[in-house]
């Protein structure tokens, strides 16, 4: 069973109709790559993944439960999935550590004993371990957003959602945060990443999905689509990113 299966996915804003039928599976311990132009609907994408969008139409099935569905539990549907975004949305006015066990104390009632050993390992693993009592304002963006890794990991999700996740940093502090990422799919972690980090795509990317006007256009391994794409679109694209 796939752990995430998108089916004949729809969404619009008022008139706009921006994912016109979106399909398609991650599998357990896959990594995919979502790229595209800018208002093709990638963000919708996740933001439907993570029911902070309703889609009016088609299913989000997360292992093997409809999570659109009107009588899913939205809470636990949501506690398996964890969000990174291109701002980082981390709480200014706690410490990294305090941003870390916060909704693990508060969503998933672990002692604080517990939410702080457990903050304190994913601070290490995103290679914080010395600055877990730092606020947000005395770290790079870089770190902020290792943070914020930190804090999703910490809620033991089954699949991690990354939307442009390098987008806001300054060029020299996007390394530390790919390089985090690259760990975690090493690791095994299931992810769903929109990036225009063509490089990391072709790297690490199981498969990369190019979307274009609320459809998937083409998709497959980072050597088809990055490296010979089949469709005039996915090319067009390419040459401007590139
Ligand atoms: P991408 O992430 O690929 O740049 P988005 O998913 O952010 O694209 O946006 C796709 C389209 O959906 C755009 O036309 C955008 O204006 C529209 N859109 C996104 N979110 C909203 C919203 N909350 N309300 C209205 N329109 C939205
Ligand atoms: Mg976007």
């Amino acid at each position: 069973m796939a752990l995430v299966e998108i089916k004949n996915l729809h969404k619009s804003f008022g008139t706009n109709h921006v994912l016109r039928g979106i399909d398609f599976t991650v599998e357990q311990g896959e990594v995919v790559c979502v790229i595209g132009p800018s208002g093709s609907g990638k963000s919708t994408l996740l933001r439907c993944v993570n029911l902070l969008e309703q889609p009016q139409e088609g299913q989000v099935i997360v292992r093997g439960e409809d999570i659109t569905h009107p009588d899913c539990h939205l809470d636990a549907a949501r506690q398996q999935i964890g969000m990174v975004f291109q701002q980082f949305n981390l709480f200014p006015h706690l410490s990294a550590l305090a941003n870390c066990t916060v909704a693990q104390r508060t969503v998933l009632k672990r002692s604080a004993e517990e939410a702080d050993r457990i903050a304190r390992a994913n601070l290490e693993r995103v290679g914080l371990g010395e600055k877990i009592l730092a606020y947000p304002a005395q770290l790079s963006g870089g770190q902020q957003q290792r943070v914020a890794i930190a804090r999703a990991l910490s809620m033991d999700p089954a699949l991690m959602l990354f939307d442009e996740p390098t987008s806001a940093l300054d060029p020299e502090l996007v390394g530390d945060v790919l390089t985090v990422m690259r760990k975690l799919a090493l690791d095994g972690m299931t992810m769903l990443v929109v990036t225009h980090e063509m490089a990391f795509a072709r790297e690490v990317a199981d498969r990369v999905v190019f979307m274009d006007g609320g459809v998937i256009v083409e998709q497959g391994p980072p050597a088809d689509v990055i490296g010979d794409p089949k469709e005039e679109r996915t090319r067009t694209f390419l040459r401007r990113v590139l």
